[in-house]
């Protein structure tokens, strides 16, 4: 690769870091015939993730750094001092489709700032997969950020070529976007989802390709004042309407000379991932975004216990719960039991009436449930109300599990 090359490659996979939504979950499977390139099958696909849980097994980066909005929390915005680059379309695939072959990748990631207008940046990005898929036979992951005020049918072509399209809402409230991105419109952003979200149905419907991996999100988190239950509330609202596959929770980071009406530290870590507890509790565990917030104390999960732990101290009369006897939906808001610990209790107790040791067995968190249930051989005598149980259950700051 030639120096100048590689330059513009340090610049806009650097600028292109502070993306979180690049999981690659939900892809179809798909092999290269002869003379294609790629698979998204096999092991190790874009399921790599560095340890800040940044997925890095895909070509991330941005086709340009340049950008004509001056969105205040964003390194490439407008009027922000940093050195910029541009890649031309024939550069992206090529790098693609060496990177490929050599292994280091399994898929591309591309976004860009918006330059000249949504619609040419927009026709660029889809340039690039409608040559990869064309002109190379690409059959890895792509995927594509998409411009929210770009023309509809520019959209539209995108996802044909990407596996996946994603339009980042960034800030959940109209207020929020006001104040710190002034230039983006909620209206234009929430249309193009939706017109996003009509063509994955109906391609479903036609048995044709679109955007066969769904469309996701990014939200910022710690860049404004909103709450953990606004974010929740905004991404049961997107869940529900537009269908996304993904949330993703972004904590801000500062950036070097950045806007002072920006917060100066990032929030803690384990403010993002509560969010994605609280997330998963709505798409998996059947809380319904007034649980979740219920969960919360003046909108805010807590750092040292995870929301459905929260939940259910606030609600001790509704355990302890008789594993051998609760409905899933019950069984499913016992602390320290996963989905998958659930559904294995409940096909296990069809044959034997289960005993603590035999929970144990099924779930890796037992010292979690044991005060909110009740086995054969057990009852949480008194445990479940005693005023310590908080603190007897809080995880230590580095120890962060899911549930
Ligand atoms: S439009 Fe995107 S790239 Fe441009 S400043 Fe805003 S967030 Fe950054």
């Amino acid at each position: 690769m030639d120096e100048a090359l590689a330059k513009k490659l340090r610049i806009l996979a650097d600028a292109a870091k502070y993306d979180a939504s690049c999981s690659s979950s939900g892809a179809p499977k798909r092999k290269a015939g002869k003379g294609e390139l790629g698979s998204t099958t096999g092991a190790g696909i874009c399921h790599a993730y560095t340890p800040d849980g940044r997925c890095i097994s895909l070509l991330k980066i941005l086709l340009t750094n340049y950008c004509l909005f001056d969105c205040a929390y964003c390194i490439n915005r407008r009027s922000s001092n940093v050195a910029r680059a541009r890649f031309s379309v024939q550069e992206v695939v090529t790098l693609t489709v060496e990177f490929y072959k050599r292994n280091y990748i399994e898929g591309l990631f591309l976004s860009s700032g918006i330059i000249k207008s949504p619609d040419y940046t927009m026709e660029l990005l889809t340039r690039v997969a409608k040559s990869l898929r064309r002109d190379h036979g690409f059959r890895g992951y792509i995927h594509l950020k998409s411009i929210p005020e770009a023309s509809p049918w520019l959209i539209e072509e995108a996802g044909l070529y990407a596996d996946r399209l994603s339009i980042n809402v960034e800030l959940p409230t109209e207020a929020s976007l006001a104040r710190l991105a002034p230039e983006k419109d909620g209206a234009a952003i929430q249309g193009a989802m939706a017109q996003i979200s009509e063509r994955i149905v109906e391609a479903k419907a036609e048995r044709r390709r679109f955007s066969p991996a769904g469309q996701s999100t990014q939200v910022i988190v710690g860049a404004d004042a909103t709450t953990d239950e606004a974010l929740i509330r905004k991404s049961a609202h997107l869940y529900g309407s537009v269908g996304l596959k993904r949330v993703y929770y972004s904590a801000f980071s500062p950036i070097p000379e950045g806007s002072a009406i920006l917060p100066l530290k990032s929030p803690p870590l384990q403010r993002e991932h509560r969010l994605y507890q609280a997330d998963w509790l709505i798409r998996y565990y059947d809380f319904s975004p007034d649980d979740v917030a219920d969960a919360a104390d003046d909108g805010m999960f807590s750092l040292d216990i995870d929301p459905k732990l929260a939940w259910a101290l606030k609600h001790r009369h509704r355990f302890p719960v008789d594993v051998n006897r609760a409905d899933r939906e019950m069984l499913l808001r016992v602390p320290g039991l996963g989905a998958r610990a659930v559904d294995k209790i409940i096909a296990a107790r069809r044959h034997t009436r289960l005993r603590l040791e035999d929970v144990a067995r099924l779930s890796s968190a037992l010292k979690r449930a044991r005060p909110f249930l009740i086995a054969a051989d057990y009852t949480p005598a008194g445990l479940t109300d005693r005023l310590d149980l908080r603190s007897r259950l809080a995880e230590p700051a580095q120890q962060l599990s899911l549930f």
